[in-house]
């Protein structure tokens, strides 16, 4: 029989996290208070997140210790499995061979959980009570809640209005962890009463669901915020995942020539192709780490490089990102999670130095890899998993096409199991082509007056 897991002991588990920051050739460039425009230290952010969540931000260090008691918790899932994906080579009948690390075994269903725990453990050594959070489509929300309950802390997470009354089985789960979930806009918040009172029948945003979490975290000592991709400490405890799946590929006897993940602000694809990107930076290997992105929110591909809010009203410190401008409204496709107009400071830094490569899918060719997947390997996927598996049988299909075999890793950040309203929508013809024109991303860079990078 061939092997088709690829698994690891629960004592193989990675013991610290790897930090790319250290061996960045050019260094991220510092956030900037939002009012003055100056660069900020550290403890601007003291309000909202807990000290060594803060220091992890910015910490130089290349390892970091994973705490005993997180890799604990880690064992209820990790080390996740890595799949040979004979059933998708068969189809593709491609040379290639095809990995992928499969995140959606964790309790929520995707990768996110893998940062949770960590932030909910440091905020517990801290004597923090209650972390609040904004969720879109509900998986951060879901991770928070599962990571909260562990700990005995309270979570509060306000979910954008649409999606709580779309996506009903997200809010049942986070209640059954414990947490209590407020549709946004709320009346639990100033900045929620607010909005209710003069558009009593918005759907709500995730920025207005930002704003109510961080109002809440900002005016009670006993409370925290907590963001669930974005920032480099998120990236940083992501990397878990491929430093597993490194491991896993020696087991194979293997090495990846290109490695692909799907990107929303960049945490499960940092958490996959950091650790190569090591190899790639420190043996001098060329390992292509691909991020794929939707076409009708295309910021690598076709955004800008400069300082941007991380929210859209305009009241985070100014990031050094890949933008389409914090105004930008992208379509409402189906991969929520991949909906948000920024990348995080980091992969932008590598994405400008071209130690990373990104390509942008149209929707509809998402759900037709997602669905070839399913057919072929079994699993469901999430549709932001979706748009790596598209990328991944596009390189199979090249080296079909040029007659060479290589070898491709993808992360498979999550099932599609609650996602069942996209599918249905795919059968019945509901998903259509969706590129975002240039005319909307010229107007949408256009009202950004903030800071240029040289
Ligand atoms: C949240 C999420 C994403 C997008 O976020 P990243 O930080 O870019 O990883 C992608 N896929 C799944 C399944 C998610 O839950």
């Amino acid at each position: 029989m061939k092997t088709r897991k690829i698994l690891l002991t629960e004592s193989e588990i990675p013991d610290k996290w790897y930090n790319i920051i250290a061996d960045m050739p050019n260094k991220p460039l510092p956030p900037l208070h939002p009012g003055t425009k100056e660069p900020i230290g550290p403890d601007a952010l003291a309000p909202l997140f807990p000290m060594e969540l803060i220091k992890q931000e910015v910490t130089t260090d290349k390892w970091v210790d994973i705490p005993d008691e997180v890799r604990n918790i880690y064992s209820i899932w990790r080390p996740s499995p890595l799949y040979r994906a004979y059933g998708l080579e068969k189809e593709l009948d491609t040379p290639a061979k095809i990995y992928y690390k499969y995140e959606g075994v964790s309790p929520t269903g995707s990768h996110k959980p893998n940062t949770a725990v960590a932030q909910a453990y440091y905020n517990k050594q801290e004597g923090v009570k209650r972390i609040t959070t904004e969720t879109g489509a509900g998986q951060w929300g879901s991770a928070l809640s599962f990571a909260c309950n562990h700990f005995n802390m309270e979570c509060e997470v306000y979910m954008v209005r649409l999606s709580y009354d779309h996506k009903p089985y997200r809010k049942i789960m986070m209640n059954t962890w414990g947490a209590k979930v407020f549709p946004s806009p709320s009346e639990a918040t100033e900045a929620g009463r607010k909005i209710l009172q003069e558009y009593p029948d918005t759907t709500g945003s995730l920025g207005i669901a930002i704003s109510e979490a961080v109002e809440r975290a900002a005016s009670n000592d006993d409370t925290k915020y907590a963001l669930g991709s974005v920032l480099n400490h998120v990236k940083l405890h992501q990397t878990i995942i491929g430093q597993e799946a490194l491991k896993q590929l020696e087991k194979a006897d293997d090495m990846p020539d290109v490695v692909i993940a799907p990107f929303g602000g960049g945490s499960n694809f940092a958490g996959l192709a950091f650790p190569f990107i090591r190899l790639n930076l420190e043996e001098g290997r060329n390992i292509r780490c691909i991020a794929s992105e939707p076409t009708s929110c295309p910021k690598l591909t076709r955004g800008v490089f400069r300082y941007d809010f991380g929210d859209t009203i305009g009241m985070t410190p100014l990031l050094p990102m890949y933008t389409l401008g914090h105004n930008f409204v992208p379509a409402p496709i189906h991969a929520g999670g991949l909906r948000y107009h920024g990348a995080g400071v980091i992969v932008s830094q590598l994405l400008r130095d071209q130690l990373i490569e990104a390509v942008a899918h149209d929707n509809l060719d998402v759900f037709e890899a997602g669905i070839t997947f399913a057919r072929s390997e079994g699993i469901i996927p999430a549709p932001e998993a979706a748009h790596g598996i598209a990328t991944a049988i596009n390189e199979a299909n090249e080296c079909k096409k040029h007659g060479v075999s290589k070898t491709i890793l993808f992360n498979l950040c999550g099932h599609g199991y609650f996602d069942m309203k996209a599918y249905q929508d795919y059968f019945e013809g509901k998903i259509v082509k969706h590129e975002v024109s240039s005319n909307d991303i010229e107007a949408s860079l256009a009202e950004l007056d903030t800071p240029l990078i040289n």
